[in-house]
């Protein structure tokens, strides 16, 4: 695999825009007049570190990931979109995906008018590699794998992600946003191994910071320098980049959250299987699940009604009268099985 012949011809022709704090590398410096920055209000008043450098260097450390293999964005969304903006010339190429799987690939494919081909897994929501690969061809730049997968919960068959990233002459990304509720180890430690891999991971699940807006992508340093060159200058605000930090020094509350949501899991699972309204539940290795219910339109609506929000997946493909439920608090699985018992068809 040629990188060079993946890319977007505009994107390697790309002169990208060169911040004012990246032209200066001298250590002295304490007056800044380069920037057409305000003086005043200090810890707002000045750009935020365009590459996050304190910031990744904390994550390369709980990560395991170097930190020249790390890009951060504005969510995992934005490395979703940037991945389409280097690879994908729009109307020429296409991408293939697992399906059903996160929502995003297929929406970022359709804004940057990429043809989308999604693949159906197999009943047990389980990939097919061969099956993944015929639908590639000469233009297919890039395959979407999502492991544990969303909706679905569950992790895909190692081997089977392995001989996509063999076989494959283009990129594969593996977005593991789910992997810390997982038992497996994680394809972040396998960039050595695939020049074509780009993880995805993300603050918003396990690390409890959706709110921050802050996504990982890990990949080689060819891939990364690409990130680099097509993202807003500045696309991790500093207030992010401080509060990242902070949850990173607390360690022992991300593993207590884990360790809670992942008992609730295990008690939470059997009681919904227990309901006269279920009909199954899939293996999960993540911190929600996907039940097939007697009628998942009418369930949702119930539910609504006691206030309490679930995702309706019914007209998912293979999905059909199912329902994704995230774990919540103890009191929260509480009130939605006391509420579940409580529904009359
Ligand atoms: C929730 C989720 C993400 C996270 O997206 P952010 O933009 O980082 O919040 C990424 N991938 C999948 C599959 C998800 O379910």
């Amino acid at each position: 695999m040629k990188l060079q012949e993946l890319v977007r011809p505009n994107i390697l022709r790309l002169t990208p825009y060169s911040c004012a704090r990246n032209e200066f590398n001298g250590m002295n410096a304490h007056v800044f007049l380069d920037a057409n920055e305000n003086p005043y209000n200090a810890n707002l008043n000045r750009y935020p570190d365009p590459l996050q450098e304190d910031l990744k260097k904390e994550i390369a450390k709980v990560k395991g990931v170097p930190a020249e293999n790390i890009f951060l964005g504005n969510g995992s969304d934005e490395a979703i979109d940037l991945i389409y903006r280097i690879f994908c010339e729009p109307r020429v190429d296409n991408v293939v995906a697992i399906a059903p799987t996160y929502g995003m690939y297929e929406v970022c494919a359709d804004i940057n008018d990429v043809e989308y081909r999604p693949v159906l897994l197999d009943e047990d929501f389980q990939l097919d590699a061969d099956k993944l690969l015929e639908a590639c061809d000469a233009h297919t730049k890039v395959i979407w794998i999502c492991s544990p997968n969303n909706p679905t919960g569950n992790l895909l068959e190692r081997q089977q992600i392995e001989k996509v990233l063999t076989t494959f002459q283009g990129i594969v990304v593996v977005d593991e946003a789910y992997s810390d509720f997982a038992q497996e180890r994680p394809f972040r430690y396998e960039l050595a191994n695939y020049p074509n891999i780009i993880v995805l991971n993300t603050f918003s699940k396990a690390w409890a910071c959706a709110a921050i807006r802050l996504g990982m992508a890990f990949a080689s340093n060819d891939i990364i320098s690409l990130f680099n060159k097509v993202k807003y200058p500045y696309n991790v605000n500093l207030l992010t980049q401080e509060k990242a930090i902070e949850i990173l020094h607390s360690p022992a509350k991300i593993q207590q959250w884990l360790s809670i949501i992942t008992t609730e899991r295990a008690h939470l699972l059997p009681a919904i299987g227990e309901l006269p309204i279920c009909q199954h539940i899939y293996p999960t290795d993540s911190n929600f699940f996907l039940v097939r219910v007697t009628d998942a339109d009418d369930i949702y609506r119930y539910l609504v009604e006691r206030g309490i929000i679930v995702r309706n997946r019914n007209r998912v493909a293979l999905c059909g009268n199912c329902l994704r439920i995230t774990v919540g608090t103890p009191q929260e699985n509480c009130e939605l099985l006391s509420a579940l018992r409580q529904y009359k068809s």
